[in-house]
Protein backbone atom coordinates (compact mmCIF):
# COMPACT_ATOMS: atom_id res chain seq x y z
CA UNK A 1 0.00 0.00 0.00
CA UNK A 2 1.57 3.03 -0.84
CA UNK A 3 2.22 5.77 1.81
CA UNK A 4 1.93 9.05 0.79
CA UNK A 5 2.07 10.82 4.56
CA UNK A 6 4.06 9.71 7.53
CA UNK A 7 2.73 8.98 10.84
CA UNK A 8 4.72 11.87 12.27
CA UNK A 9 3.68 14.18 10.05
CA UNK A 10 0.18 13.65 10.16
CA UNK A 11 -0.03 13.53 13.86
CA UNK A 12 1.62 16.96 13.70
CA UNK A 13 -1.41 18.14 12.08
CA UNK A 14 -5.05 18.58 14.10
CA UNK A 15 -8.77 18.51 13.50
CA UNK A 16 -9.87 22.18 13.19
CA UNK A 17 -12.75 21.25 14.78
CA UNK A 18 -11.64 19.15 17.67
CA UNK A 19 -8.07 20.22 17.89
CA UNK A 20 -6.74 16.93 18.71
CA UNK A 21 -4.03 15.39 16.99
CA UNK A 22 -4.95 13.04 13.64
CA UNK A 23 -4.33 9.80 13.18
CA UNK A 24 -3.21 7.61 9.94
CA UNK A 25 -6.03 5.34 8.63
CA UNK A 26 -6.82 3.76 5.41
CA UNK A 27 -9.78 5.07 3.47
CA UNK A 28 -11.41 4.21 0.88
CA UNK A 29 -10.68 6.82 -2.14
CA UNK A 30 -13.20 6.42 -4.98
CA UNK A 31 -11.95 7.98 -8.24
CA UNK A 32 -13.70 7.02 -11.87
CA UNK A 33 -15.86 4.42 -10.15
CA UNK A 34 -12.85 2.66 -8.53
CA UNK A 35 -12.08 2.12 -5.03
CA UNK A 36 -8.32 2.95 -4.02
CA UNK A 37 -7.28 2.33 0.01
CA UNK A 38 -4.98 4.73 0.95
CA UNK A 39 -3.25 5.76 4.19
CA UNK A 40 -5.19 9.31 5.24
CA UNK A 41 -4.81 10.88 8.35
CA UNK A 42 -8.34 10.74 10.26
CA UNK A 43 -9.78 12.71 13.23
CA UNK A 44 -9.96 10.24 15.82
CA UNK A 45 -12.81 11.96 17.57
CA UNK A 46 -14.89 13.30 14.82
CA UNK A 47 -14.07 10.55 12.10
CA UNK A 48 -13.23 13.21 9.51
CA UNK A 49 -10.69 12.69 6.58
CA UNK A 50 -7.77 15.06 5.93
CA UNK A 51 -6.79 15.05 2.09
CA UNK A 52 -4.26 17.80 1.34
CA UNK A 53 -4.79 19.59 -1.96
CA UNK A 54 -1.26 18.87 -3.09
CA UNK A 55 -1.93 14.92 -2.42
CA UNK A 56 -5.33 14.88 -3.47
CA UNK A 57 -4.02 16.16 -6.76
CA UNK A 58 -0.97 13.82 -7.32
CA UNK A 59 -3.61 11.27 -6.58
CA UNK A 60 -5.79 12.03 -9.15
CA UNK A 61 -2.81 12.43 -12.11
CA UNK A 62 -1.37 9.32 -10.87
CA UNK A 63 -4.56 7.21 -11.44
CA UNK A 64 -5.45 9.05 -14.30
CA UNK A 65 -1.78 7.73 -15.64
CA UNK A 66 -2.57 4.28 -15.04
CA UNK A 67 -5.87 4.69 -16.83
CA UNK A 68 -4.30 6.07 -19.89
CA UNK A 69 -1.06 3.04 -20.21
CA UNK A 70 -4.24 0.11 -20.06
ZN1 LIG B 1 -12.40 16.17 14.74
Amino acid sequence: MSEYISKSEAESWRCGHCHVPLTIKPVQVEYLGSAFPVDLPVCPNCGQVFIPESLALGKMAEVEKNLEDK
